[in-house]
């Protein structure tokens, strides 16, 4: 990098100590080159002129070339404004200030041509612009810039403090006055000849001067490009040197086990995206790299059952293997199915969670330590440092819709040789997000649903149409279907939320009495034994109706419920509502799924529902969720450090970051240490950025 771009900021002509303070902490930008990457948000369009005869009411924003003839202060109620009548060969405005005046009017030349912009203010027939910007007409000619005016990202004690935009401007000029055409190129040129990407010193120039909206276009796209694939890199790479580092596991056999379940005793046929997803944790298996795995895949796609057979590959090799979920109800459905597939083949498998007896849980504890246990399956009682396996040779862990990372390392303590890891999540998010964020795992994708699987039917209705909802789950239930109810519970409101829970239940209990009907409730604040309690009572199938809060979102597998009901559906955000439709539709039967909300809806909220109408597909339902709310709010805080970009967007630039990203992969297939003399000047690039820690914070 260009050592005068490290240069601080205080030594720009035109920045000063005040102003450079100013900029340190409003902006963050301390370097000549930090500045340099101070992209505008937007621009304004300077590359048509006015006549003054020609301003119409249309106009928001104009720019006038003339003269102005006369300057005068008029008292008005409060104080006085300075008044200049400006006047081209096809008529005269005036201009007014409210404030300033002393300066301005010194400022000011009489009768010479002045460039005059701003905004447009009407009074009946005569237009006026209130605190003008004012150019030599000679020094205008002679800028950097031109057609198109960059609007710069400001705060207000900037503005307040005199770094307006304008100022700003013109601290950018001064800056290329003294770098401009110094900025080494970064990209090597097979990539960009691939591309026809601009170059860099050309791109720099026209982002902050454009030429025209050609040239800005192409500028925007090459440094939109250069961020993303710092980025990726940076992923890539950082994949790569984990699998040539940490050494896993290998596992060379597909054992006898894997054989026996998978030939003799698997209930159905995989689908085509299962066995994908399975070669592909096969062939990490098969490397001497430590497996790093995210698996995707919606509500009832069938993971379980790729997480099994994963397992039984470990046993197979002589390891243990651990499967590990977010509830206890979830790990008790992991571990019943479980077990039941595992009857016919002999393979010992137990259950850890926190309601774990001692005398049962120090059984397990040995059983771990000397090998006899093969399986544990748990929730994250898992994770405590009592728990040690003989060999653990395979973790994996069923987040649900958790994004958190901290605890996976975790387990790797456990073993001097990372066990591999597979993460399953059932939330979707948008590939987009997924290379941004998780960048540096291999993902895998099950895309499909098992045969038969019936759409659910799902249906809006308003509060008022409730007596028909009840009618229609009294039919079902007549069918023997069961029925869930469930109520939001979001935390800032949960009294007010409580009370709507319990007021529902007291409704329904009305509406479906007792013997005829059973209702089970369950919700947070309940203790976990009667949760269970009335779960279990669910699932045997002794209660038709189950009302509860979220708590069941995470993932009971009742199929013979049909119906799921969710009131309030306007509170719940996309990816809540589509977990908990993939309650239903598990079995046989048609299922449903009925949005209840109040007869008064934002367009978000709208947008939700209708989305939720409209399709079941999780992917396409977490592309509206991103363009709704944000990556921010779609990942946490936690991650979205990973999205401070400066120049790109990941929602709508996603195309270009699909290219950044197969651009990084081949680079790194081709040529990982970029010692290829194309790849020389990336290379110093690239150190740069991760020396000066350039490379976005997240990136650890
Ligand atoms: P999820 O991905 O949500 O964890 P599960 O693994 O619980 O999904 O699977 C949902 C249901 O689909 C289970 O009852 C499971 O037995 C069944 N299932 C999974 N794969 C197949 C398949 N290939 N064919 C038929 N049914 C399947
Ligand atoms: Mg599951």
């Amino acid at each position: 990098m260009n050592a005068v771009l490290q240069t601080p900021i205080d030594y720009l002509k035109g920045v000063g100590p005040n102003r450079a303070e100013l900029l340190r902490s409003e902006l963050g930008i301390h370097t000549f080159q930090e500045l340099l990457h101070l992209f505008p948000n937007r621009y304004i369009d300077r590359s048509q002129y006015f006549h003054i005869n020609e301003l119409q009411r249309t106009n928001a924003e104009v720019q006038i070339v003339g003269k102005i003839t006369h300057l005068e202060t008029v008292p008005q109620k409060r104080g006085k404004r300075l008044v200049a009548r400006f006047e081209d060969e096809s008529g005269s405005m005036e201009l007014v200030w409210f404030k300033g005046h002393q300066w301005i009017q010194k400022g000011i030349k009489l009768n010479i041509p002045y460039v005059v912009f701003g905004k447009l203010n009407w009074y009946g027939n005569k237009c006026s612009i209130a605190h003008p910007e004012l150019e030599l007409l000679s020094d205008h000619d002679q800028n950097l810039q031109s057609g198109m005016q960059p609007v710069y990202p400001s705060t207000e004690k900037l503005s307040s403090r005199g770094v307006s935009n304008r100022v700003i401007r013109q601290i950018m000029q001064h800056l290329f006055l003294e770098v401009n055409g110094q900025f080494e190129e970064s990209l090597p040129n097979p990539i960009k000849e691939r591309l026809l990407l601009i170059d860099k010193n050309e791109a720099l120039l026209n982002i902050h001067f454009p030429k025209n909206q050609n040239l800005l276009a192409k500028a925007q796209y090459r440094l939109k490009f250069e961020e993303f694939f710092f980025i990726q890199l940076q992923l890539v790479l950082k994949n790569a040197h984990r699998k040539q580092k940490i050494k896993g596991f290998q596992f060379p056999v597909v054992g006898d086990l894997f054989h026996l379940f998978y030939e003799k005793h698997l209930p159905f046929e995989l689908t085509n995206a299962q066995k994908r997803v399975l070669k592909e944790i096969r062939s990490d298996f098969a490397s001497k790299a430590q497996m790093n795995r995210l698996l995707q895949g919606d509500v009832g796609s069938g993971k379980t059952i790729v997480a099994l057979l994963a397992m039984l590959m470990a046993l197979d090799n002589g390891f243990q293997a651990c499967l590990v979920a977010p509830t206890e109800i979830l790990a008790q459905q992991h571990f019943a199915g479980i077990q039941e597939l595992l009857k016919p083949i002999n393979v010992s498998v137990s259950l850890l969670t926190g309601s774990v007896k001692k005398k049962e849980r120090s059984q397990i504890h040995s059983d771990l330590q000397d090998g006899s246990l093969s399986i544990l399956i748990g929730t994250h009682a898992v994770f405590e440092d009592t728990v040690r396996f003989k060999n653990l040779g395979l973790a994996i862990i069923d987040e649900q819709h958790r994004f958190g990372v901290a605890q996976r390392s975790k387990l790797w303590k456990k073993n001097a040789i990372p066990p591999h890891v597979l993460v399953m999540t059932a939330t979707p998010i948008p590939r987009t997000l997924a290379m941004s964020v998780y960048g540096d795992l291999d993902i895998s994708v099950i895309d499909e649903l098992p045969p038969g699987r019936k759409v659910i039917k799902t249906v809006h209705r308003y509060d008022s149409n409730r007596l028909k909802v009840f009618r229609f789950l009294r039919d079902e239930i007549q069918k023997g279907r069961q029925v869930y109810v469930v109520y939001p519970l979001i935390k800032e409101s949960e009294t007010m939320d409580y009370k709507d829970l319990m007021d529902g239940y007291e409704s329904l209990s009305r509406e479906f009495p007792l013997p005829d009907y059973q209702i089970s409730i369950v919700h947070g604040q309940m203790k976990s034994e009667d949760k269970e309690y009335e779960m279990n009572r669910f699932v045997e199938g002794k209660t038709q109706i189950m009302v509860a809060t979220t708590v069941i979102e995470v993932g009971v597998n009742v199929p013979n419920a049909s119906v799921m009901v969710i009131e309030s559906a306007e509170r719940f955000g996309l990816s809540q509502l589509h977990q908990l439709r993939g309650r239903v539709g598990r079995g046989s039967d048609q299922s449903y799924c009925i949005l209840m909300s109040g007869s008064k809806l934002g367009d978000d909220a709208k947008t939700r529902l209708q989305t939720m109408v409209r399709t079941q597909d999780g992917f396409e339902i977490a592309e509206v969720d991103l363009k709704l709310r944000g990556p921010g709010n779609l990942l946490g805080t936690q991650q979205s450090g990973a999205l401070l970009l400066q120049i790109a967007n990941i929602v709508k630039d996603k195309d270009i970051l699909s290219l950044a990203r197969y651009e990084a992969q081949l680079l790194v297939r081709n040529d990982a240490s970029m010692t290829q003399k194309e790849n020389l000047s990336l290379r110093k690039a690239y150190d740069a950025l991760v020396k000066h820690k350039n490379i976005w914070k997240y990136i650890s």
